[in-house]
This record gives structure tokens, C-alpha cells and sequence, in this order.
């Protein structure tokens, strides 16, 4: 076996640590192709992937997610994603992160997009941490409430859309966790709060 055959196959495995997704692990350095090594580069005593020629370091990310309640006047904005199942056909508008994009952003960006209204933040209600999201990575999930000050409910790949009021929203499959857990708390906060 060539020296560089054997630096793209066995000695990449050896470069990360199983908890990195395959996908995420480079074997040659994405800015000079140079073959990647691991060495520890501060006083934390970690492990980086590194390249030896140039000294690009991959510093794998956490990704970041959000997920809207939507509030429009008394009801609040589902998706009906055409997969989801018939005893769980509700889900809530969110989506990733982009780069450079902060939390309230892409919460901003997506309820736009998965449901037409314009929204303005009203609350943090909490946030999650799914170890096992899969591409692109962990990912931190940021829960938010939001009022519709604008636009009009617009269907999208993601689903159609539909207003219900809190207690007659539909059930969100159990597989939607961040989902779930963005609506009860949701609830939770509603219930300590006075009505207007
Ligand atoms: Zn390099």
C-alpha cells in the first residue's frame, strides 16, 4: 500500500474520535491537500485535527436550530407536514441556523418562510440539546414565541398551514421532540400568564 493510500483510509479513522460524524471527518487539509494530523494545540489538552503545512485547524461545530410558536391574534400556527403521520399530523415552523445568522434571525427567517407572517420575538421559552441530530452535527435547538405583525399564512414545502387555538392544537409526533417540548412549555407559560 502507498503511503498515500494508507494516509486517506486507516489513518483517517484514527484522526477522530468515534462521536464525530463520517462526515465530518476531513482526510486532507481543505486548504493546501496537505494529509491531516492530530496534535494538541493548547493547554486543554485536546486532541485537534490539524494540518502540520499550513496550520488549518478543524474545530468541528455544534449546529443550531430554533422553533416558533407562531401567535396570530388567539391562535396559534401549525404546520401540516404531508409525511407526518394521521394520529400526529402537526409540527411547528423552525428549521436550521444559518452561518453568521443568530437564534432570533433564524427564527425571524424561518417562521416566514414555513408560514408567511412576518413575526416579531416575544419570549425565549427554553432551549434543547440533541446529541444525536445527525448531519450536520449536535445540534442546540433555541425555543421561541413570536406574534404575527404582518403577512398573511402561506402553505410551503414543509407543509400546509393551518390556525388553531392553543387547546385544540393537533398532536405533534413524539419524533418531533424540540416540537413537543417547544409547545409545553409554551403552555406552561400560558397558563401563568394574565389574560390581556
Ligand atoms: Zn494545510
Amino acid at each position: 500500500m502507498s503511503q498515500l493510500s494508507k494516509i486517506g483510509s486507516d489513518a483517517n479513522v484514527m484522526l477522530y474520535p468515534e462521536i464525530v460524524l463520517p462526515r465530518l471527518r476531513y482526510r486532507f487539509c481543505p486548504m493546501c491537500r496537505e494529509a491531516l494530523a492530530k496534535k494538541i494545540l493548547n493547554d486543554d489538552d485536546l486532541e485537534r485535527v490539524c494540518c502540520l503545512s499550513c496550520g488549518w485547524v478543524h474545530y468541528p461545530t455544534n449546529a443550531m436550530g430554533v422553533i416558533i410558536i407562531v401567535a396570530v391574534e388567539d391562535r396559534i400556527v401549525a404546520i401540516l407536514p404531508p409525511s407526518a403521520p394521521k394520529e400526529y399530523p402537526a409540527a411547528l415552523p423552525g428549521g436550521h441556523g444559518e452561518y453568521w445568522e443568530s437564534p432570533e434571525e433564524a427564527a425571524v427567517r424561518e417562521a416566514y418562510e414555513e408560514t408567511g407572517f412576518h413575526v416579531a420575538i416575544t419570549e425565549l421559552l427554553g432551549w434543547g440539546f440533541n446529541k444525536n441530530a445527525g448531519y450536520p452535527g449536535p445540534m442546540l435547538h433555541f425555543y421561541y414565541e413570536a406574534k404575527a405583525i404582518g403577512g398573511s399564512a402561506r402553505d410551503s414545502e414543509e407543509g400546509r398551514v393551518h390556525l388553531y387555538r392553543p387547546d385544540q392544537f393537533p398532536p405533534i409526533s413524539p419524533q418531533r421532540g424540540g416540537s413537543r417540548r417547544t409547545m409545553e412549555l409554551y403552555l406552561e407559560r400560558k397558563k401563568y400568564r394574565s389574560p390581556l
